[in-house]
């Protein structure tokens, strides 16, 4: 079941999430609402907060086709290592259409996550993976991708989403 990606500014997308301390039939629902909102939007990431539900939970994909699909899903997912080498992506947000800006952030990381069936994992990431995982991990505490900008991009693309967040209650009503 698809479900609602909220935009930028709202302030579920502000607050830190809290642990998910219960692997149940809801967790496990959500997590395939993600992944099919994901798969949907198209996205190659998507944390628990951007459909509403402060827990700390995210999932993603960053394979490309013809690679075979790899749907994670990580629970209470937490950076373990993190290189000194520093890489720069042009990152996008689903909760923030169509803006796009570079962001810098450690190359590779380490992150430890419950999966879903309970077993704990730990796996390295690099390239696009780790940009993403970093960039989910982010939303669980609240933070954006703007955040990292300096101030006058910050505000003006703010200011474009809630231009857009008007026109698209107006077109609904
Ligand atoms: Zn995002």
């Amino acid at each position: 079941m698809l479900r609602p990606i909220l935009i930028h500014p709202d302030p579920r997308l502000k607050k830190v999430c809290d642990p998910v301390t219960d692997i149940t039939a809801d967790i496990a629902r959500l997590a395939q609402d993600m992944l099919d909102t994901m798969y949907d939007a198209p996205g190659v990431g998507l944390a628990a907060p951007q459909v509403g539900v402060t827990k700390r939970l995210l999932v993603m994909d960053c394979t490309k086709a013809p690679e075979p699909p790899r749907p994670m899903v990580l629970i209470n997912p937490r950076i373990t290592w993190a290189s000194d080498d520093l890489a720069r992506y042009e990152e996008g947000c689903l909760s923030i259409p169509e803006q796009y800006a570079e962001v810098q952030r450690p190359a590779r990381v380490r992150v430890a996550w419950t999966a879903l069936d309970g077993t704990g994992q730990e796996e390295e990431f690099d390239g696009l993976w780790s940009t993403c995982v970093q960039h989910e991990i982010d939303h669980l505490d609240g933070k954006l991708f703007i955040d990292y900008l300096g101030p006058l991009k910050r505000q003006m693309i703010t200011r474009k989403m809630e231009k857009l967040k008007r026109e698209r209650a107006r077109g609904q009503a």
